[in-house]
């Protein structure tokens, strides 16, 4: 039996300068949930997922982080990798130099993890996630389109096999294709291996393929509403005016909420 793990989310807030952000989030999520959290654009979404792996320039301001006990605030970035947080980042960075396998025997080498096998693994995973074979030998996400980027996240996620995973718009830059099979990928590891995902996104399409066990709504700072994956399909129909997002603020922040134009 896999052990249960829990990433507990409480009251966090956090600023970028002297702009709050964060006002006050509460999560818990378990192995093999996934929890979505949707929100207009600007509701602090990506900023939630660079506080929680540690992304330098945001200040945490109140509350806390815990996986399995432990405080993950205190823990500078690779350390939160190394107990068991992943990000699929809403923009993976470019690394010149460094392969996926460079980076991946490096993650493995850090952890003390028995890296035998690794490259039987990442040729596996990218055949099964559609990454081309011919970018394996290239330097990590350098001149990749914006799909071949979150494939090669994936790949990275399914060989490292974190306890936790934060995928922020994993459907942004995915055909419909390359959706189904990074959904199915991610799917598989919250039964494989007990994966615990956090799963941002606009769209209840990717949820269709992936689904969740709760839906959260995030918006300016603040989770509004909690509910079951019906959540996701009320507000594809309804958008975010309930909240008190009109098309007023929508013009103001510039929201493209849900793909629909302003
Ligand atoms: P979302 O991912 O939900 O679209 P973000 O978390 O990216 O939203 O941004 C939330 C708010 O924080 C926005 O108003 C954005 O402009 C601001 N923000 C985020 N990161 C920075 C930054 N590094 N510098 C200044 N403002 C930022
Ligand atoms: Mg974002």
């Amino acid at each position: 039996m896999t052990l249960q793990h829990v990433l507990r989310i409480e009251n966090l807030q956090a600023n970028v300068g002297p702009k709050e952000i964060l006002r006050g989030i509460d999560l818990e999520i378990k192995s093999g949930e996934v929890h979505a959290i949707m929100g207009p654009n600007g509701s602090g979404k990506s900023t939630l997922s660079h506080v929680l792996m540690g992304k330098p320039g945001y200040q945490v301001t109140g509350g806390s982080v815990h996986l399995d006990g432990e405080d993950i605030l205190a823990l500078p970035a690779w350390k939160r990798a190394q107990a068991g947080l992943f990000l699929v980042s809403q923009y993976p960075i470019e690394v010149p130099g460094v392969s996926l396998e460079d980076a991946l025997n490096a993650a493995f080498e850090t952890g003390a993890k028995d890296a035998s096998g690794l490259h039987e693994n990442v040729l596996r995973e990218a055949n099964e996630l559609g990454f081309p074979l011919a970018l394996l030998g290239r330097s990590l996400n350098v001149d990749f389109s914006g799909g071949e980027k979150k494939r090669n996240e994936m790949v990275q996620l399914a060989v490292l096999r974190p306890k936790f995973a934060v995928l922020d718009e994993i459907d942004s830059g995915l055909d419909i294709d390359a959706l189904r099979d990074v959904s199915k990928r991610v799917e598989r590891a919250t039964n494989d291996d007990q994966l615990g995902v956090l799963a941002i996104t606009h769209y209840s399409r990717l949820l269709k393929e992936l689904r969740p066990d709760r839906v959260h709504v995030l918006v300016r700072g603040e989770i509004v509403a909690t509910g079951g994956s019906e959540l996701a399909e009320q507000l594809e129909k309804t958008g975010y005016a309930e909240y008190g997002i009109t098309e007023d603020l929508k013009e103001a922040i510039g929201a493209d909420i849900f793909g629909l134009p302003r």
